[in-house]
């Protein structure tokens, strides 16, 4: 079940924390896998080598999500090096916390850049050729916090309720053509991202997780292989949370 040879798939992000476990669970399951990144080559070179060490294909394709034209030229280069794009995991994303009174508007915008502005320009780019193809798979990184907000994380929940939207908007725009659109919703997942929360941050957290434990990057990664499956073509425009139970 849930296998994907033959699939093209892109995740933003992916060379490090969710994004890296995404390309993994992917390449696992058959499909080749164009990692991309901003900064992190070398990082992003390794994951395309441990998903070939195992087996499986992948590719790199750096580009910076914020920036619309090299979104549209490097995804323009993924499909004429691969023919198509299959499925699109966009994750990458950034979080940049703080009071509202505080709050700058570099801040808002950067956030809003990467984090939306980024996410949507892939989907667009990449759903041309879904749409010729009558089959995609999408799938928005979003937050526990985009939908139950969070004191101090005003901007970065901001942009993880909007993806919600654009995917749901998404969902009903490309039903007919058999492309979903879904999001996933993590928790408190371990990466660098959160690598900065105090024992005593952790330990209040906890509290709050039935589950009683942060999540793992493969936690999140085994819910977005579902949803890019030919088993979850009848699931579209649904907010999948994987958070321990934190909201429901
Ligand atoms: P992370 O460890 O900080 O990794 C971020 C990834 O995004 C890296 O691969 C980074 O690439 C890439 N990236 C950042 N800005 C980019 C840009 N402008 N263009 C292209 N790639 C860019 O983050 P993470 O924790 O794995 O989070 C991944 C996603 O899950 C994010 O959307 C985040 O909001 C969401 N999320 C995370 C958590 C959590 O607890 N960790 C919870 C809920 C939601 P480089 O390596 O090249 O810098």
């Amino acid at each position: 079940m849930f296998r994907l040879d033959g699939r093209i798939a892109l995740v933003t992000g992916g060379s490090r924390g969710i994004g890296r476990s995404c390309c993994e669970a992917l390449g696992a399951q058959g499909a080749t896998v164009v990692v991309n990144y901003v900064k992190g080559e070398a990082a992003a070179r390794e994951v395309a080598d441990a998903i070939a060490a195992k087996g499986g294909k992948a590719d790199l394709a750096g580009f910076d999500v914020a920036d619309s034209k090299a979104v549209d030229a490097s995804i323009g280069e993924v499909v004429s090096r691969h023919g198509k794009i299959d499925i699109l995991i966009a994750n990458a994303g950034i979080a940049i916390d703080g009071l509202l009174l505080r709050l700058k508007d570099e801040d808002l915008e950067r956030l809003w850049a990467i984090n939306v502005r980024g996410a949507i320009a892939c989907a667009r780019a990449a759903s041309r050729t879904m749409m010729r193809a009558r089959w995609g798979r999408i799938v928005f990184m979003s937050s526990v916090v985009g939908e139950m907000g969070n004191a101090g994380q005003t901007g970065y929940a901001a942009t993880k309720a909007a993806v919600i939207g654009a995917a749901k908007s998404i969902a009903r725009e490309y039903a007919s053509r058999n492309v979903t659109a879904n999001v996933v919703a993590p928790g408190y997942i371990d990466t660098d991202m959160t690598a900065g929360m105090t024992d005593a941050q952790k330990e209040q957290l906890m509290k709050v997780v039935p589950l009683g434990r942060t999540g793992t990057a493969r936690d999140v990664a085994a819910a977005c292989a579902y949803l890019c499956s030919e088993e979850a073509g009848y699931v579209t425009g649904q907010v999948l949370r994987v958070n321990g139970g934190m909201y429901m």
